[in-house]
């Protein structure tokens, strides 16, 4: 079940790759090589890592929400 949702403002996104370091299980590079969720709706147990990437991205275009 679903708990939170992760919105990224992609178009503002530089590639840098920091995201995907930091949570390689949800994000990665897409063709327009910039990067990208594989899921946008997560469980609790997978909001530490993207968690992570939000937190690392240098231009803090990650945000995650409670949804439920
Ligand atoms: S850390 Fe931010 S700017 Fe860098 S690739 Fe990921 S979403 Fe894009």
């Amino acid at each position: 079940m679903a708990k939170y949702k992760i919105i990224q403002d992609h178009e503002r996104c530089i590639g840098c790759g920091a995201c995907i370091t930091a949570c390689n299980k949800n994000w990665a590079i897409g063709d327009d090589g910039k990067a990208k969720p594989e899921r946008t709706e997560i469980t609790e147990e997978e909001y530490e890592c993207n968690k992570k990437a939000a937190d690392v991205c240098p231009v803090k275009i990650i945000k995650i929400k409670k949804i439920e």
